[in-house]
């Protein structure tokens, strides 16, 4: 049995109200994995509150010239057990490419992190009948374990809060994750959980924990709404 797990990336927003109350919806829950992934600068408070933290992106190299950017061993230091590899952000506004975010991946293993790895199609290569040649591209690389989680975050589905543009149907998520699971090795296949990430909302999360390769949710804009997150939280919690 894969437990689920519900991400919350707050990306560079402050920490929602209440996040460290005693029934905060961000602590650990008893039935399913409930991770944080706030900005670097607030790890280490959430580490210490009791939360089960991961930032949200970590270089392999240990120590150097690279700029405002932190490495795998002081994400682990900090008291984190995950680390985002490879987010559409990421890839999008730091250039990251597959090479980079398998070593990155790589390297979180080798500092005892479990890597939340990100892949997705955008909307023109989805447009353009790519998406599993993308998703192929992007899981080539990997070097996987059976602890690595991997998100099928597909970018055109992203922060979709205009009914007019809608987020991804369960059964296209399904039909992607059923995809992204035949890639992976075979002594692995059932052991890997697969996270769906996409404009998740309490009122879409019931019906995408149905489907069977769909092992949980990375939540951007509503975890930043804790009510919401709540309900996320609690009906994940009684699948
Ligand atoms: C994300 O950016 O990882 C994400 C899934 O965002 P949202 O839930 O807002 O679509």
């Amino acid at each position: 049995m894969r437990k689920y797990l519900i991400a919350a990336n707050w990306k560079m927003n402050p920490p929602p109200k209440g996040w460290d109350a005693k029934d905060s919806p961000y602590r650990p829950q008893e039935k399913i994995e409930v991770v944080v992934f706030p900005t670097h600068l607030d790890l280490q408070a959430c580490a210490k509150a009791g939360l089960t933290t991961g930032a949200q992106s970590g270089r392999p190299e240990q120590t150097g010239a690279f700029t405002g950017d932190v490495s795998m061993q002081m994400v682990q230091a900090l008291g984190c057990r995950y680390v985002l590899c490879g987010h559409s952000d990421r890839r999008a506004f730091h250039l990251e490419s597959d090479a980079f975010v398998a070593e990155q991946a790589a390297a979180a293993i080798t500092h005892a992190l479990i890597p939340i790895i990100c892949i997705g199609e955008t909307e023109t290569e989805r447009d353009a009948g790519k998406s599993k040649a993308v998703i192929e591209r992007q899981v080539k690389p990997l070097k996987l374990t059976n602890d690595c989680i991997i998100a099928y975050e597909p970018v055109w589905a992203i922060s979709r809060g205009d009914p007019n543009r809608p987020a991804a149907t369960s059964a296209d998520a399904e039909e992607m994750h059923a995809f992204i699971r035949s890639l992976l090795p075979k002594d692995l296949r059932d052991h890997i959980r697969l996270l769906y990430g996409g404009s998740m909302k309490a009122s879409n999360v019931k019906e995408l924990l149905a489907q069977p390769n769909i092992d949980g949710g990375l939540v951007g804009g509503a975890s930043l709404k804790p009510e919401e997150f709540r309900e996320i939280v609690k009906i994940a919690s009684e699948k």
